[in-house]
């Protein structure tokens, strides 16, 4: 077998690694612009953590990302530059519930609200910054409420235990668009936005594709894919998970790569299902949050409601094996596995930032200030897609200068 690569199968002005929404963002501002961009994708499917199944009934279900909000202006700006807008459908207002003991009831009816009273004036006058989410929250809600409620609301977000994260990195206040609904997603979901920008012109999408190695020579990025072939750029972005993105810069970049190592990272497993919509007795529902139980959130597929199904996804703590999740979905759905029409399954990576997060983020953009080399991702000032999407905005901006391309 022959492992030396196969020669140069393209030179780029960038190439970005990793076809989530923070690379697909990143790669559309760039040819946008004029840069010959190579997106290389190590899945079969571009997307990341937006991950729509379309069933052959026309039904689809989130497995992911489900929910964009009209203070989404950067993503919005993308949304209108693909021409998708007239896609975009309201998301129906319908509560989360939490499971308590095998039972689903409101959120309020597990509150005290006297603590809540006591507590919440705090919220004018306390600053989120340098804080965790437990000490924030729980000074705002009361420790009672924070432990038996928020804590488990509040892990539902990130689909992992959130009380270590730094409160700023949640929940972010921006400003909407009136004349945008206030929660939308897109015909056929959120995947429309993903297969939307990677048709886009000046984008070359490879996927199923993993890249192995980064080389940085002479001015000149090296990409090698599991392949054995090579891609050559003046710009590299890497839009992956940050173990991912310390993995490949080991050699080349190793400062970066030792403080990219240092942020954790969780895997999210993730089983969605379909069941026709006589089969299900509880009332429409956005998610229920349990209070204790394998998985994080079933997020409901009810705020866009279907004449004939209803679909559920359940995110679950990493470790249980396939029937036992099944077993439980079931029991909260209340029916017989027969019942379930469609079943399926995705993995996907989320960072697990802790106290002190900002300031690694400082010294690794302090790092990369002058340099082609564009990070971009889930893990720089938050998790929301807007986020994503600005912090790919933000580095193609500063690269711009780099290449004194603008
Ligand atoms: C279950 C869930 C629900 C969510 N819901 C919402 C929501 O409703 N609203 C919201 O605003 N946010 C939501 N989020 C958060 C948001 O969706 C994510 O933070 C965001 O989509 C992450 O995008 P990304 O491109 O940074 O990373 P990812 O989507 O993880 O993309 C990284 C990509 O890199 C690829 N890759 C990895 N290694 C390599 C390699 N060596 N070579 C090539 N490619 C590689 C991966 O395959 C992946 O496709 C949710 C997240 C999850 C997990």
């Amino acid at each position: 077998m022959n492992c030396n690569p196969v020669g140069v199968m393209g030179q780029y002005d960038i190439i970005i690694i990793g076809a989530g929404i923070s690379g697909l963002s990143l790669a559309h501002y760039s040819a946008k612009c004029g840069l010959k961009t190579l997106v290389i994708e190590k899945s079969d499917r571009a997307g990341g953590c937006f991950n729509t199944q379309r069933f052959e009934s026309g039904f689809w279900l989130e497995l992911g990302a489900h929910t964009c909000y009209n203070s989404y202006r950067n993503l919005l700006g993308i949304i209108e530059d693909c021409g998708i807008s007239d896609r975009l459908i309201k998301r129906e207002n319908v509560p989360f519930k939490l499971l308590v003991g095998g039972r689903i009831k409101s959120i309020f009816s597990e509150l005290n609200f006297l603590e809540l009273v006591f507590s919440a004036p705090r919220i004018l006058t306390l600053k989120k910054k340098g804080q965790s989410i437990k000490s924030y929250y729980s000074k705002i809600t009361g420790r009672r409420n924070f432990d038996r409620v928020f804590s488990h609301v509040l892990s539902a977000v990130p689909c992992q235990k959130a009380d270590d994260f730094p409160a700023d990195m949640l929940f972010k206040k921006r400003p909407r668009r009136k004349d945008v609904v206030k929660k939308f997603t897109l015909t056929g979901g959120l995947q429309t936005i993903i297969d939307s920008i990677a048709k886009e012109n000046g984008i070359e999408l490879l996927t199923g594709i993993e890249v192995k190695e980064v080389e940085f020579k002479n001015n000149i990025f090296a990409v090698t894919t599991g392949d054995r072939r090579r891609y050559e750029s003046r710009a590299l972005g890497l839009a992956t998970p940050p173990s991912v993105a310390a993995g490949l810069l080991r050699d080349s970049f190793p400062e970066v790569s030792s403080l990219l190592s240092q942020i954790k990272v969780t895997t999210v497993e993730s089983v969605g299902v379909a069941v026709r919509k006589e089969a299900v007795s509880f009332k429409p529902v956005a998610g229920i949050i349990p209070t204790g139980d394998s998985f994080y959130s079933i997020v409901s597929r009810d705020a866009v409601p279907d004449e004939d199904y209803r679909g559920f996804t359940f995110h679950f703590k990493p470790g249980m094996d396939d029937d036992a999740k099944l077993r439980s979905i079931c029991k909260v759905l209340g029916v017989e596995r027969r019942q379930l029409d469609y079943v399926v399954t995705a993995k996907a990576f989320m960072p697990s930032p802790v106290l002190g997060h900002d300031r690694l983020i400082k010294k690794i953009d302090r790092l990369i200030a002058f340099k082609r080399l564009v990070l971009t991702g889930n893990y720089f000032s938050g998790l929301a897609i807007e986020d994503c999407v600005t912090r790919s905005l933000e580095e193609f901006s500063r690269l711009t200068t780099v290449l004194g391309c603008i």
